[in-house]
């Protein structure tokens, strides 16, 4: 801009403007700043003249202009505040020296001294607003000239920025300055969220390209037809609004309502409510959303009628009621009442007496200079800064924001609860992807979930990063296993009860839970899959002359002979109504285990037994074990192998091997088992007499056909005396 430019629009807006003051300043402060140079490399002395255009689109009067040109020159050159008297009138001289005392405060980001530069600050504005209007000005410069500062300083200047000079301007009534001193601040803290919310932004613009300008016209005309002349338009929302908003609420914006807002502008007051009368006749109100600030106009004197239709197009329409003037305020805040000075130069009575901003300021310098404690006025207009998130979106464009390196697990419970319980699969920006696929900033998530998953597998406690996941994950998983308890445990009630004729109903156990000090019939049956309580105690609390059976039904009767026998029948047929417990997966959510000593294999028939807080351990019929169970026959599970022969898990057996003790016999031993595919977990040794070595052997085989086998072609080694197999 050039010094005939800047006369041109102060003349614009203020034919009786001083053009020979102005001149002299620019001149003056061009020579006084010299061949001093900005950050960026050009020339200082444009920086005080784009303050002072800033000033221009405000409408400042020439003392606030000129003030804005020499704001930076008692400070950094060799011009003085008698010069500036001297030459330019104590008026601007006072308010070049306020500015340079502002100058002069070192803003750091600490809060205490944040806190204190806040006072003296406001203290050094108190007597001329003008003051803190250079002030915000020269922020807005320097903040959109932020890129050629380094990058340390970028951030806390930005950050005082949204902390101090934003909140500041807002109080003021400057919603422009605001908006931009935020926009800019929140680009520089967060440029990734702020990418997001501008395409995001983009993107609904473009959509609603012709609907922006038909609702337009259709406005516009409906008020024509009823003799109003208005001028309506719509302005799109800023960046930073929009996401404090998303934020504040967790909402996502995808409506126009959301990226638009329509402005009518009326020629007087009365016709404002003319207007919004035929606005709340013609469309449907949006409940909630009427607010009158003419009648009872803000703090900051923005005064304007608001209300939300559904509009043309069946599309929410948000709208700004307001007269010329209360626009004009409402963009300029106080300083749309600064220009109206008086011959002296201090805010005008005007100014003191409609301006609640004003007050405000007034106000709040009161109780800054007299209490030691401004921090509490600070923490008001502290706002929250977003940092180290990645934002993503549900398809439906609702913002979930989460810490980064969060996964879709993490998404989908930070949606609902539900769609993380359920979850089993996921779309990113429309691709197939894992649930643990890390999440970048604008990923648009598709969670697919299905009814037939009701508890989410507990490996993703670990995969989870926010603790929302990891907690409703633990939730799920406990609920889940305590309703496998509870199944396991009627299913042991009824067994007793079936077995002993007696009459089962939930009634009748209702009625004992006094007696077994349990609340519900769920935790009854979980305390008895836990093996907390017996079924036997159930049985005795339901029918108190009820004598416990000692009935042995497995194991210890039979002979070892018939139990193997039992054991290598092909008829490993389950028992009618078996309990499935699908051990080759363990993913019933109970744990299940096999017996300590000897395992058990496919082919084998077997049992489960119920132990107290663990679960359930697999034991072959045969084996010895089972005989310290016998006379708690409710904790006998009658399971069956969820395998097949194309199931290419292993499973434990263990044999004893007697062999002739001469050299490489246990090489022969151990290569006839690896050559028939078996693999060997752990071998011991025990010499038995001098001739004979004992091995026993714990082996990894697919199923009871292979150990049989594996057994035989050991049995027809010369150095094999003996082989069985060994059950614990
Ligand atoms: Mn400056």
């Amino acid at each position: 801009m050039r010094q005939y430019d800047l006369v041109e629009r102060v003349r614009s807006y203020n034919p009786d403007t001083n053009e020979d003051l102005l001149n002299r300043a620019y001149v003056y402060a061009m020579k006084a700043h010299g061949s001093q140079t900005r950050a960026s490399g050009d020339p200082y002395f444009t920086h005080p003249l784009e303050v002072a255009a800033i000033l221009t689109d405000l409408k400042l009067d020439d003392a606030t202009i000129v003030a804005a040109l020499l704001h930076d020159t008692i400070e950094d050159t060799e011009a003085t505040r008698a010069e500036i008297d001297r030459l330019f009138g104590p008026e601007i001289g006072a308010l070049v020296e306020g500015l340079t005392k502002l100058k002069r405060l070192e803003l750091v980001s600490r809060e205490a001294k944040q806190a204190e530069n806040l006072r003296k600050l406001l203290l050094a504005i108190a007597d001329d607003v003008r003051v803190l209007l250079v002030k915000l000005a020269d922020r807005l410069h320097n903040m959109r000239t932020l890129e050629f500062v380094p990058e340390a300083s970028r951030r806390r200047i930005a950050e005082e920025t949204l902390d101090i000079y934003a909140p500041l301007a807002g109080r003021m009534g400057m919603q422009e300055m605001r908006e931009e001193l935020e926009d800019l601040s929140f680009r520089t803290l967060d440029p990734q969220a702020y990418d997001v919310v501008m395409q995001r932004l983009d993107a609904l613009a473009e959509r609603n390209r012709n609907l922006i300008g038909e609702i337009e016209s259709q406005l516009a005309r409906k008020f024509r037809d009823h003799g109003l002349t208005a001028r309506v338009f719509g302005r799109r929302k800023r960046p930073f609004s929009i996401w404090t908003k998303m934020e504040r609420k967790s909402i996502g914006f995808e409506q126009l309502s959301d990226i638009f807002g329509f402005r009518v502008i009326m020629p007087d007051l009365e016709s404002c409510y003319r207007a919004l009368g035929i606005v709340h006749t013609t469309w449907p109100v949006v409940p909630g959303r009427f607010k009158d600030y003419i009648s009872t106009p803000k703090q900051n004197d923005y005064r304007s009628i608001h209300t939300t239709v559904i509009g043309p197009g069946k599309q929410r329409v948000e709208l700004q009621i307001r007269t010329e003037e209360m626009d004009q305020i409402a963009e300029l805040g106080i300083a749309a009442h600064a220009f109206y000075k008086d011959d002296i130069g201090s805010p005008t009575e005007l100014l003191k007496r409609e301006s609640n901003a004003f007050a405000w300021l007034r106000h709040t310098i009161g109780i800054l200079s007299e209490s030691a404690n401004p921090e509490e006025f600070l923490e008001h207009t502290k706002l929250e800064l977003f940092h180290d998130q990645v934002f993503c979106f549900t398809p439906k464009g609702k913002l979930i924001a989460l810490p980064r390196h969060a996964n879709v697990i993490d998404f989908a419970y930070a949606v609902h609860t539900d769609v993380g319980n359920s979850a089993v699969g996921c779309k990113i920006n429309g691709k197939f992807a894992a649930l643990s696929s890390e999440l970048q900033n604008g990923d648009e998530v598709e969670v697919l979930t299905s009814d037939a998953q009701s508890a989410p597998p507990s490996a993703w406690e670990t995969l989870a990063v926010t603790g929302k996941a990891r907690a409703a994950i633990r939730r799920a998983t406990r609920t889940a296993v305590r309703d496998q308890y509870a199944g396991l445990g009627r299913r042991i009630v009824e067994r007793l009860f079936e077995r002993t004729k007696l009459d089962y109903a939930d009634d009748k156990l209702k009625g004992a839970l006094p007696r077994l000090a349990r609340a519900s019939i769920e935790d009854v049956m979980a305390a008895v899959g836990r093996g907390e309580i017996k079924a036997s105690d159930v049985a005795r609390a339901m029918y108190p002359d009820y004598k416990e059976e000692r009935i042995v039904r497995y194991g210890s009767k039979k002979t070892a002979a018939a139990a193997a026998k039992a054991a290598a029948a092909p008829t490993a047929e389950p028992a009618r109504g078996a309990f499935a417990i699908p051990i080759s997966g363990l993913n019933s959510g109970l744990p299940v285990k096999f017996a300590p000593n000897g395992g058990a294999v496919p082919g084998d028939r077997i049992v489960g037994i119920v132990t107290p807080g663990e679960g359930i351990t697999i034991y072959p019929i045969q084996s010895p074990a089972l005989k310290d169970f016998e006379e708690e026959p409710e904790r006998w599970l009658d399971v069956r192998w969820d395998v097949d022969e194309t199931t290419p898990q292993r499973f434990p057996a263990r044999i004893r091997v007697e062999n002739v003790n001469e050299p490489g016999s246990l090489a022969q031993v151990a290569t006839v088992i690896a050559e028939h595919d078996g693999n060997i977990d752990n071998i011991s040794m025990s010499r038995r007499s001098p001739d004979f070595t004992e091995l026993t052997i714990d082996l990894e085989v697919y199923d009871l056909k292979h150990l049989s086998a594996i057994i035989n072609q050991l049995r027809a080694k010369t150095i094999v005396a003996r082989v069985d197999r060994v059950n614990g």
